[in-house]
């Protein structure tokens, strides 16, 4: 967004003087919401980001975090929404190009990427183009590194027809002594390295931090898309592991948003440095690049390195091995100041901690006029009774948000490293096993959000986001570490918009206290709107969490797995059907109150699953999320081929007056589980011991999904028929 007049006036009292061009470009840059934060800072500060086992958290490009053996975790979430509103393959693509070389900036080598999308309605023609090409986007790019695509999430709604959100994480791994992360000092040398610098992406950083108000924004903006080139990032990231190895590189930036001149302004600001940097010396694609563009390109695929002078050599021949263009740019110094020359004269010379770092802007948060007709009692006498359970269940297990995603994880090599120790779909989680780093070591990578619960109510829908993602890490027996955050939402100018923001954060803060998660790292992506649909994108706060695994033998999928096994339910379920995928799929509605986050349940449950999954007692585990009961045990019968009979009159649970309750409810902090009849006792002696409600409410029989309620069978569905509907449903709406 172009500087207001009240930023021009700041950068005249700062330089003393008029900007130049080139100054006026980087001021843009940097002072631009995506860059700067101006707009969040003050809020993020809220959220717990130390622990034990944090080695670096927020402020540099990617977090890293102790897993064992002297191995850490690097992991880092981002958006490439307004790109991929324009541009969805490449705007996707580089997304992935741009969150790999994130993690690449502490020297870890990239194992595993994920995808949070946010959709619109597949029946919808544009919406339809877009969700085909921002899963193509994902899948080439991310093929071409050879780096799987191994979890996340999708979500559909017509809210996103138009203005698609597509956040994406990438998690490496790198022994924790070869971090990058020494201190820069005076007389090292700036060297950018990979591709070369054009005009695609120009001020792509100031294009994202204002809405996309009509169809001409769409056209006029392409040249705000960069192009992804993965065979340079896999150079790129070969480089890079082998560079870590010898220790010669002091610190690496990625140059995203705002190019070069937000990477050298961070990178001296935060070191209190100054630099000199000589744009002829830069690799160009387009001779014709005009210095000031020269400065705020994001032509993908380019990194920055600081390199000491004596061992530039080494660094030199290593980028020459593999091929890779590089120019030494610069060279730091103590002067605090950016000097910035192009054919012998200085364009810019601009304070590099008054560039870096913008005033805070304390905006307005006004709750917004529709929350209290939104946030309304849903009163189950209100409810119809449901006359046909059984054509409600299809329906449910057809419903997008629902139904299989394979149409999408197949595109994706998710078996690239062989790695991958759970297929996608068959656990709440992907598992990853750490050859490197210890036998039957691994971690479980989980993203989660569901833009029905923030809309509704940003503070719940987030703090779920949070339990959701850490019972998912639960549920296959991982134990979560940490967490970062990607915040969507609209206009921070408006108050009842930032009012979604300042509420998701809130939520995240306090539920990841509650659970001891620090939340290591993280983004904001503000002004996800489109005006020409007159309708703002629900806004979204997506978590992506980590957590270790210390024996993989242990790990436990979903699906059914022996007859005559029984099926328990872990925690109690209240009558929370506000909503609801019920509600929406059965009554056409999106309203009342999301469920309540329980972090103390959270806690108590899923300590009681961690010790069932340690001692080996449970054969499949499954947490209870959107759809309630229905849909979590209709996906065990689903993946295991199995049967079920169930009794819901047997769910343990305050308040609930109809079978409709228990079996939709989206109640937190509940897992279902499949034992052996022979630890049954055991079980539950142990549950009491924790503390924990649990009711055995079936067992594995036949093959058919039978529902009763205190002894009467409601409806009775062949596993077949449940397969049908589950798994075909999104191939057919795609093609
Ligand atoms: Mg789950």
């Amino acid at each position: 967004m172009p500087l207001s007049n009240d930023e021009l006036v700041e950068i005249h009292g700062i330089l003393g003087r008029e900007p130049t061009k080139a100054e006026l470009n980087m001021f843009e840059a940097q002072w631009s919401e995506h860059c700067s934060y101006k707009s969040s800072r003050y809020y993020l500060k809220l959220l717990p980001s130390d622990g034990e086992d944090v080695i670096i958290g927020p402020g540099r490009d990617a977090p890293a975090v102790k897993i064992f053996n002297n191995y850490a975790v690097v992991f880092k979430i981002e958006s490439h929404n307004h790109p991929s509103a324009i541009d969805p393959y490449n705007g996707a693509a580089t997304g992935v190009g741009g969150i790999v070389r994130d993690i690449l900036t502490l020297g870890a080598r990239p194992i595993a990427l994920l995808d949070m999308l946010f959709l619109g309605d597949p029946t919808d023609q544009h919406a339809n183009w877009l969700i085909k090409n921002v899963v193509r986007g994902i899948s080439d790019y991310g093929n071409r590194i050879g780096v799987p695509v191994v979890s996340g999430m999708t979500w559909f709604d017509k809210a996103y027809n138009r203005y698609p959100l597509v956040n994406v994480a990438c998690v490496g791994i790198v022994e924790t002594s070869k971090l990058v992360n020494k201190v820069p000092e005076a007389n090292d040398l700036i060297v950018i390295i990979g591709n070369t610098t054009g005009r695609d992406g120009l001020l792509g950083s100031s294009f994202a931090s204002k809405p996309l108000d009509s169809s001409e924004d769409y056209l006029n903006n392409i040249s705000a898309v960069q192009v992804g080139n993965p065979l340079i990032e896999k150079l790129i990231i070969d480089f890079i592991v082998d560079i870590t190895d010898l220790g010669v590189v002091k610190y690496i930036k990625d140059l995203g948003g705002g190019g070069l001149a937000t990477a050298v302004s961070e990178l001296t600001a935060d070191y209190g440095l100054g630099a000199t940097i000589v744009l002829d010396n830069l690799h160009l694609r387009e001779h014709d690049l005009r210095p000031e563009e020269i400065l705020v390109s994001e032509s993908q695929e380019r990194m920055l390195l600081v390199v000491s002078r004596d061992d530039f050599k080494v660094v030199q021949e290593l980028l020459e091995k593999y091929g890779i263009q590089y120019s030494v740019v610069g060279s730091l110094d103590r002067s605090g100041v950016i000097k910035v020359y192009y054919r012998g004269d200085l364009i810019a010379e601009v304070p590099a901690k008054a560039l870096a770092k913008p005033r805070i802007r304390l905006r307005d948060a006004v709750v917004p006029k529709h929350f209290n007709e939104l946030n309304v009692e849903v009163r189950i006498t209100d409810i119809p009774e449901v006359k046909d359970l059984r054509k409600l269940m299809l329906k449910m297990l057809r419903s997008p948000n629902i139904a299989s995603k394979e149409w999408i994880y197949s595109q994706y090599d998710y078996e690239v490293g062989i790695r991958t120790v759970v297929k996608p779909g068959y656990g709440d989680a992907a598992v990853l096993r750490l050859v490197e780093v210890g036998d039957g070591l691994g971690i479980a990578v989980k993203g989660d959000g569901n833009p029905r619960y923030t809309y509704i109510n940003p503070f719940r829908g987030a703090a779920n986001a949070v339990a959701e993602c850490y019972r998912n890490l639960v549920s296959v027996g991982s134990k979560p570490i940490a967490i970062v955050d990607e915040v969507n939402a609209g206009n921070p100018e408006k108050p009842d918009h930032y009012w979604y923001f300042t509420e998701m954060v809130k939520g995240i803060s306090w539920m990841a206290q509650e659970l001891k998660l620090p939340v290591v790292g993280g983004k904001v992506s503000f002004y996800n709107e489109d005006l020409s649909m007159n309708s703002p994108v629900k806004p979204v706060a997506t978590i992506v969490g980590v957590g270790t695994i210390a024996n993989i033998r242990n790990v436990v999928t979903l699906d059914l797995k022996e007859d005559d096994d029984l099926i328990l339910i872990v925690g109690t379920t209240y009558p929370e059907l506000g909503a609801t995928e019920f509600l929406h799929v059965y009554l056409g509605l999106e309203l009342g109150e999301a469920p309540l986050p329980r972090p103390s349940s959270e806690l108590r449950n899923a300590g009681f699953i961690s010790e069932l999954v340690r001692l080996g007692y449970v054969k499949a585990v499954h947490d209870v999320d959107v759809g309630g009961v229905a849909v979590a045990i209709a996906e065990m019968c689903i993946k295991g081929l199995k049967g079920v009979v169930i009794d819901l009159s047997k769910i343990p649970n305050r308040g609930c007056s109809r079978y409709e309750e228990l079996l939709f409810s989206e109640t937190q902090a509940r897992y279902l589980v499949e034992v052996g009849s022979e630890v049954l006792d055991v079980v539950v002696d142990l549950a009491r011991k924790y503390g924990v409600d649990v009711g055995v409410i079936g067992r594995v029989v036949g093959d058919e999904l039978v529902i009763s309620y205190d002894g009467h069978i409601l409806t009775k569905l062949k596993v077949d028929e449940l397969v049908n509907a589950y798994e075909n449903s999104l191939n057919e709406l795609m093609s």
